[in-house]
């Protein structure tokens, strides 16, 4: 309401701003324009954070039911599958885990006396059951090993002086190498994933796995029986190390100056109780539909709007991953159906593409490039929505990469959102670090990508966690994305040509 007012204040003081042109085909994208509604989007938000698809973990049922629901619109909006074999569906093979329970974290201290006190943590402060675990218990000594790598041709070994046969490991993220900017850094990155942490850790006999990555649901397709997984937070962490005259911080701050393992036995001992449930004949999917171009010529030419519909699922807690990504996804809808109903017709063609497999890797993205609809010749960009609801201010990367491209979506919010708008600052050298997102793989693979995000957040942000509920979002700026989409694509789906 207070929006409103504010507008027509405006209006009052500056009539001219109404002023659309009259323009008939203007007057036509501006209908539609108008029909984008945050009332109807949070309607579509709530719905992908229902119970109905449970955390939308791929691989799981209640992720191929969210994937249906949103083909189903596409549908009802007259968008063409472009999925196999004239589905809206790609799909890929995903098995998953299922957590039935939280399980639990204790440490067992012995007191001088010999007689032995147990203390609990706290889910999920303390402790996030592991998303790959096996099921069951294992009670052992906690072994320090580093990072968890073994890299014989870095002459970098963090299991080389330690037993860690039947015992529990503690583990850090990513690598002691750091600078990402550092062509060095290519050979470290096959060693930060989680999937391969996990493996080295079985290939030296480890019975359980302790991952200092914070305590927050991280979902992955490596799994082997045999481990018990849990991620730990700061409390357990300092028990581990108290009385240890160094703390974790300290130790690898140390190894990432010397690039040398630390690895050592703590002392401590723990139990780690876990129960789940394998699937290994879990499914997940892109979902694809276009709007296929007028223009018997420019209609081979194609525009990705693309985001990942998957979240982290259920370990405890629901997460339902509203503003990672049901922000992007309804976005991408809230553009999509004003699109599809607008009697413009488009040049170009335009794809919406809706990721599965985001959270556990980046499959689906990967599985895009392998097989693209499109090839990447006539894919005019791909533009990536991950986490694009919360905040004040719009904000396009690539921006000073692809200028051209960066206008389209500048003048849509000059001429009519009047948002904050900024874009990415030129990024001196290149990136050689872990891809994190969709777009990452897209752009390794030669598209012009660029990403839309929301900035000046003033919402919690729940990252990964419990509370990433419909609350969490800000539904105006959602709106506005939307509308923002809707004009920048058309113009870009229009232009006879694009200057990049
Ligand atoms: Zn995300």
């Amino acid at each position: 309401m207070k929006k409103l007012s504010l507008l027509l204040l405006i209006l009052a003081i500056f009539p001219d701003m109404l002023s659309f042109p009259q323009d008939d085909s203007e007057s036509k994208i501006l209908k539609n324009f108008h029909s984008i509604s945050s009332e109807e989007m949070m309607t579509w938000m709530e719905k992908l954070c229902s119970a109905e698809f449970n955390g939308r973990l791929t691989g799981t049922p209640e992720f191929v039911a969210s994937a249906t629901w949103v083909a189903g619109k596409l549908n009802e909006w007259g968008i063409k599958p472009a999925g196999d074999n004239g589905s809206y569906f790609q799909w890929f093979d995903h098995p998953y885990t299922v957590i039935n329970d939280i399980g639990s974290l204790t440490l067992h201290i012995t007191q001088i006396d010999g007689s032995v006190i147990d203390k609990s943590y706290n889910y999920p402060d303390d402790f996030y059951p592991g998303m790959n675990s096996g099921t069951g218990e294992i009670t052992s000594e906690v072994v320090f090993a580093g990072y968890g790598i073994t890299a014989p041709e870095l002459n970098y070994d963090d299991y080389k002086n330690i037993d860690v046969k039947g015992k529990i490991v503690l583990v850090n993220r990513d690598a002691p190498y750091t600078d990402p900017r550092n062509p060095e850094y290519r050979k470290w990155v096959g060693y930060c994933y989680h999937q391969y942490k996990l493996e080295n850790a079985v290939r030296h006999g480890a019975k359980g796995f302790l991952y200092i990555d914070g305590a927050s649901a991280n979902p992955n397709i490596s799994y082997d029986p045999s481990i018990i997984v849990c991620g730990i937070g700061p409390t357990p962490l300092a028990d581990i190390f108290a009385g240890l005259k160094i703390s974790n911080k300290e130790l690898t701050e140390r190894m990432i100056k010397t690039l040398k393992p630390a690895s050592f036995n703590t002392g401590k001992t723990l139990t780690i109780k876990a129960n789940t449930t394998r699937h290994p004949e879990g499914k997940g999917c892109n979902v694809i539909g276009i709007i296929e171009g007028a223009d018997p010529v420019l209609k081979k030419e194609v525009i990705i709007i693309g985001g990942h519909l998957d979240a982290v699922g259920k370990a405890g807690k629901v997460v339902n991953g509203a503003l990672d990504n049901a922000s992007g996804v309804v976005d991408i809808m809230g553009a999509a159906k004003a699109m599809a109903q607008s009697a413009i017709p488009l040049k170009r063609t335009v794809m919406f593409l809706f990721i599965g497999g985001e959270e556990n890797g980046l499959l689906g993205s990967k599985l895009y490039v392998e097989k693209p609809v499109f090839t990447e010749e006539k894919t005019v960009t791909f533009i990536n929505l991950d986490m694009v609801g919360n905040g004040n201010g719009l904000y396009v990367s690539a921006g000073s990469t692809y200028k051209g491209l960066l206008t389209y979506f500048e003048r849509a919010n000059a001429n009519y959102i009047h948002r904050p708008f900024s874009s990415a600052a030129p990024v001196p050298g290149e990136f050689y670090g872990r891809p994190r997102s969709d777009g990452v793989i897209f752009s390794q693979n030669g598209y012009r990508t660029m990403s839309i995000s929301t900035t000046d957040s003033y919402k919690k942000i729940y990252y990964h966690l419990p509370g990433d509920d419909p609350e969490a979002v800000t539904i105006e700026i959602m709106e506005d994305v939307a509308k923002m989409i809707y004009i920048g694509l058309i113009g870009m789906a229009n232009d006879q040509v694009i200057n990049y």
